[in-house]
């Protein structure tokens, strides 16, 4: 009997990667995946481990639809720090393939509504957007399972790399203040939705949490230290001081971490049902002993803050 096939979008990135080649190892769906670029390494790699890769894009509807002809289910992933506002165009591009090609499991990443969270006061767009597409996917009646991922671990290695401070100790540094942070390694994103496909029963309908890890900054850094063998702290950074720095996303950036400090405590729950589902899940501990070598090769020698 042929496989039943799943269409992951972005699946030549980090998170849909990590749907394609969890379900690969599987072998119980047939995998297809989107690109626009399909002699890109990543694509060429998930054709090698099994994938059929399509050429499409995600501001072309007309695209989508041909990906997802004959599919049973689509992984979605959009990404705003591509696209920005663009995202929220490209996410109803999605949300009307999956409807008009009859799509019978939508698992679509998504975060929650960090502007209604802080009653308008942190509008942070690429939070907003997806809660805002996650309503709309609902509206049409869409067969799907919201999966909200939390920061990812790897953001050690490339967006809040480590930084050496002038005495040789080394820091992180953003708003989150004391409030505990969810976390999770994007490479087990994949294992959570492998398990959410075979159970479209329990899981059409839900929204779920992505976390392998639910402490304070504090405490992490206590686990690189120990993991790294070097002292590492965690600096809070208030909102309007990280606000002001000089690049482009700081305000949005800064938006995100203040609200998580004011209205998410934290995210046990979550954590927990996470762990039901991808019972293979690394704890940070695990993943900063695992990556050490990366998160070295990533550290920043210049003091910034
Ligand atoms: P990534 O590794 O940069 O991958 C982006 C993927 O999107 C690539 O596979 C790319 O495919 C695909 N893509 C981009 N534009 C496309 C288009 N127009 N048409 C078709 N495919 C397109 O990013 P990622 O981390 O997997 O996903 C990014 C998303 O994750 C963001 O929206 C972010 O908000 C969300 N997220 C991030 C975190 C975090 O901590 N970093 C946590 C939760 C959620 P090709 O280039 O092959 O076409």
């Amino acid at each position: 009997m042929q496989q039943k096939i799943i269409l992951v979008t972005g699946g030549t990135g980090a998170q849909g990667g990590s749907v394609a080649k969890a379900l690969l190892a599987q072998n119980k769906f047939a995998v297809r995946i989107l690109t626009r670029n399909a002699n890109s390494q990543n694509a060429m790699t998930l054709k090698e481990l099994g994938a059929e890769v399509i050429t499409g894009d995600m501001n072309d509807i007309e695209s989508l639809k041909t990906a997802m002809q004959d599919c049973y289910g689509v992984y979605g992933v959009t990404n705003f720090w591509e696209h920005f506002e663009n995202e929220y165009q490209q996410g109803k591009n999605m949300v009307h393939a999956v409807k008009a090609t009859g799509i019978s499991h939508f698992i679509f990443h998504t975060l929650p509504d960090y502007n209604k969270l802080s009653n308008g006061k942190y509008p942070t767009p690429h939070c907003d957007m997806k809660a805002a597409l996650q309503e709309y996917t609902k509206l049409l009646n869409i067969p799907a399972t919201f999966l909200q991922v939390a920061f990812y671990y790897e953001n050690f290695l490339n967006f809040f790399t480590l930084q050496k401070a002038a005495d040789g100790t080394y820091y992180f540094g953003f708003p989150q203040g004391n409030t505990k942070l969810a976390m999770v390694s994007v490479e087990d994103i994949g294992g959570m939705a492998a398990t959410i496909f075979d159970y479209p029963a329990e899981y059409i309908g839900r929204t779920v949490g992505a976390v392998g890890a639910d402490d304070t900054c504090e405490k992490y850094a206590a686990v690189l230290s120990k993991a790294l063998g070097k002292k590492i702290k965690y600096n809070y950074i208030p909102h309007d001081v990280y606000a002001a720095f000089d690049f482009p996303a700081a305000g949005e950036i800064a938006n995100t971490f203040e609200v998580q400090r004011l209205y998410i405590p934290n995210r046990q729950i979550d954590m927990i049902e996470s762990y039901g589902l991808n019972p293979d899940m690394l704890t940070f501990e695990s993943w900063a002993k695992k990556n050490k070598t990366k998160i070295e090769q990533a550290i920043k020698s210049e003091a910034v803050v």
